[in-house]
């Protein structure tokens, strides 16, 4: 029944949203079937659930967002999907994304854009991103939760402009095998979903370390969920000085101040910290991601997987070049050139190493805010939803709109992005917390105190 109704809502709504891009209905279907007839029941027995078209998906097609891949289809499942599958969910389809998850509207997909539920009237608003389908899904009740990625925000800022929770777990927590990559030493797979408690449970199901994933980590997975009704007296709440950006909306600053009050209410404590290298946060991202993405990205050569562009008498450079320049837009191309530049020699030093060097001092800067505090409370963006039409031309404008998210990938630490009040026009706006690596539970607290 639960797939039906929803495989029912995707149909009444998806047209106008555009949110999933793959839909197999007969095998939600059976599986759904399969799952009711099951004896054993697992955590998410028959719960249906969308997912983010960068996870592998066995017999399913998987894009990326990207005409590049084609119609690939993954001859093996991720290990997060394949977890899910194992507790008994059922998927209900893939969802779009901006190209590989670079972007922060989910425009920039070879499947055209997603819109945002909350648009008023023939507005059309932008849902965030690159996971705008998987927060805009669980807005609009295509699914009850959704798996996402963030690599420097595309769990929390989508979350944020569509009003739902949605975290990313620490670097480490949630294996990344088979999952595409954008840049490895940032991404992370995390849930969204309507409430913190929603994203806790299915966290718990995602999380634990897998022999395929080198950089998983091998620590016990707590029971998140266990942590959501958790008092927060005593807990010390960093205000960071640095993300009271000149120019931060009004209307943000007012839902920030309110969720300290809150939590200061629930017997938290608030106190002044700083982290000095905040400033620089962008700057490192736009080098390390690009950077890692060049290499990445290599692998589409035209043979191995999805699309190839042949010429007649064409040699393999040719053949090289004709794919890549058919199959990759406009954004991920900006980001090969960026990343092959700063990690070219002559400039590798100047820009690459140095990008490392400030992570090193970003990551450093939250070691010693723990001193004074066990959790941070940020906004999740520097604005409610902007217009798809409205959009900064210039992509340096539009990397600004991470500016609260970035550090918590360069630093590897959780942060967890939750609703927080509307704006003046009627949209919703998050809030952000940030904690110690693998002290998620932290964040559950927090953030079921702040709903
Ligand atoms: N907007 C950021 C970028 O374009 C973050 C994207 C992400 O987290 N995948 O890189």
């Amino acid at each position: 029944e639960l797939a039906e109704a929803h495989l029912r809502a995707i149909e009444a709504l998806n047209p106008r949203l555009n949110a999933y891009v793959t839909l197999h209905a007969e095998r939600t279907l059976d599986a759904a079937r399969e799952s009711d007839a099951r004896k054993e029941r697992g955590a998410l027995e028959g719960i249906p659930l969308g997912l983010k078209d960068l996870f592998c998906t066995e017999g399913v097609r998987t894009t990326a967002g990207s005409k590049i891949l084609g119609d690939f289809v993954p001859p093996y499942e991720s290990t997060v999907t394949a977890k899910l599958k194992a507790a008994g969910a059922v998927s209900l389809g893939k969802l779009n994304l901006d190209e590989f998850a670079m972007g922060s509207t989910n425009s920039s997909s070879a499947h055209g854009p997603t819109i945002n539920p909350w648009s008023p009237g023939n507005r059309k608003l932008v849902p965030g991103g690159s996971s705008g389908a998987s927060a805009a899904a669980v807005a609009a009740r295509l699914a009850p939760g959704t798996m996402a990625t963030d690599t420097g925000g595309s769990i929390r800022q989508p979350a944020a402009f569509c009003g739902v929770a949605g975290i990313k777990p620490t670097y480490g927590r949630v294996s990344r095998w088979g999952i595409i990559a954008y840049a490895s030493s940032l991404d992370q797979a995390g849930p969204m979903a309507r409430t913190v408690e929603d994203c806790a449970i299915l966290l718990r199901e995602m999380a634990g370390h897998d022999a395929k994933d080198s950089t998983s980590a091998d620590v016990p997975v707590p029971d998140f969920a266990a942590a959501c009704g958790r008092s927060v007296k005593g807990m010390r709440i960093g205000v960071p000085a640095e993300y009271r950006l000149e120019g931060l909306s009004p209307e943000i600053a007012r839902v920030w101040d309110q969720g300290l009050e809150w939590l200061k209410e629930a017997g938290a404590q608030i106190v002044p910290i700083s982290l000095p290298h905040t400033k620089h946060a962008l700057a490192t991202y736009y080098i390390v991601a690009p950077a890692e993405a060049s290499s990445n990205l290599a692998r589409y050569d035209g043979v191995r997987y999805g699309l190839r562009v042949a010429g007649q008498g064409d040699g393999l450079n040719d053949l090289y070049e004709r794919s890549r320049a058919a199959g990759f837009g406009a954004e991920v191309r900006r980001r090969i050139l960026i990343g092959t530049y700063v990690l070219s020699a002559g400039y590798y030093e100047a820009y690459y190493l140095k990008a490392q060097k400030l992570r090193a001092l970003i990551r450093r800067d939250f070691e010693q805010a723990w001193e004074s505090c066990d959790a941070i409370l940020t906004p999740a963006t520097p604005t409610a939803a902007f217009a798809l039409d409205d959009q900064p031309s210039d992509p340096v404008t539009m990397y600004l709109n991470d500016v609260f998210t970035v550090t918590a990938n360069l630093a590897g630490i959780p942060g967890i992005s939750v609703p927080a009040g509307l704006s003046a026009e009627g949209l919703p706006l998050g809030l952000q917390i940030l904690g110690r690596p693998f002290e998620e539970e932290t964040l559950f607290a927090a953030g079921a105190a702040l709903e």
